[in-house]
């Protein structure tokens, strides 16, 4: 597990087995992003896929274009796939079926385009083994006109004009029924949020038989979220406020409600309170992230975990690390 960014104002991690490699979430822009692989070392042309746990800006901010520019496929759950394509695209008329259907064309189209230029390149071969020089023939020009424009329609800035919403592929899960992507079996599992249809996700690498889990984003600890995290040996987990600091902190008042209930983040307090009650002790590393960093120090954030697990004593073996926004954490390898 590579933390790239975690906090309110972006998150990415990648999680790699032995053979695969995705990113959750791509909440900074595409060249940040790159930038942060770069740092660690991670090689994003490696990427196999992105997984979106849900559309809020600090999870999708660059998704768009580091998805084309990858042209890597994007999974999503339905809804969330919905809700983002309605962000993306805020002025459109269009609903969601002619939307798909109109994604359906494009794909056609793409592929008779990919058709017609192996086509093309046949004849030019033909051509040129008979001799021809292609600039004599009037075919061969038309070749070169048509050329151009394929070159175009690759380019990022041409496709993001005509649609911000288009991506190379989108594949839906569900929240609950789990998934494979090469060797890691993934299982989604929702948290309460107020976003369309968040979840968390519980990575398992069948080969090594180690499990990570990302949960963040939850406003508390749902009966769900406590089983999909036991067994788990890597957790990256939320801890986004204190809950003093939150209160008496700069937000408005409808956003303070927003972020204290039960759709809202989870506070130290009821971090601690996780880790001291249901918590199974499983994990090595306990990642703690979506820090706010209004509202949250990472002392503290790191104290209150650190005070909940001094209480039970045979989880002493458990290592607990915090998430950063400003720069990736070293890679957590198990
Ligand atoms: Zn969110
Ligand atoms: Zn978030």
């Amino acid at each position: 597990m590579t933390v790239l960014t975690s906090g309110s104002k972006g998150n990415a991690t990648v999680i790699a087995s032995a053979e695969t490699r995705v990113l959750v979430d791509a909440g900074l822009s595409c060249r940040e992003l790159m930038k942060r692989m770069a740092m660690v070392k991670e090689d994003p042309s490696a990427l196999d896929a992105i997984l979106i746990t849900h559309e809020h800006q600090d999870h999708v901010a660059g998704l768009s274009v580091l998805a084309r520019r990858l042209r890597i496929p994007v999974y999503f759950s339905e809804p969330t796939h919905r809700a983002w394509v309605r962000m993306m695209t805020p002025s459109t008329t269009m609903t969601y079926a002619k939307w798909l259907e109109h994604v359906q064309r494009e794909k056609e189209a793409r592929a008779a385009q990919d058709a017609l230029e192996t086509a093309e390149a046949r004849l030019l071969t033909d051509l040129e083994s008979s001799g021809a020089k292609p600039c004599d023939a009037s075919g061969p020009i038309q070749i070169a006109a048509v050329s151009a424009e394929a070159e175009e329609e690759d380019a990022p800035e041409t496709v993001s004009r005509r649609d911000p919403a288009s991506l190379p592929a989108v594949e839906y899960f569900q929240p609950g029924t789990n998934f494979s992507i090469g060797d890691l079996m993934i299982t989604p599992f929702t948290t309460p949020h107020d976003a369309a249809d968040p979840c968390g996700f519980v990575f398992e690498s069948a080969s090594e038989s180690i499990r990570m889990a990302i949960a963040t984003d939850l406003g508390y600890m749902p009966p769900n979220v406590k089983r999909a995290l036991e067994r788990i040996d890597v957790l990256l987990l939320e801890s986004n406020h204190d809950l003093e600091m939150l209160k008496d902190g700069p937000y408005p008042w409808a956003v303070k409600q927003r972020v204290l209930s039960r759709v809202g983040h989870l506070s130290n307090h009821a971090t601690a309170e996780f880790l001291a009650r249901d918590y199974d002790g499983s994990a090595a590393y306990i990642v703690l992230g979506h820090l706010s960093e209004t509202n949250n120090v990472p002392e503290l954030a790191l104290l209150s975990a650190e005070e909940a697990i001094r209480e039970r004593g045979r989880l002493l073996g458990n290592r607990i690390m915090l998430a950063q926004q400003s720069a990736p954490i070293a890679p957590i390898c198990l």
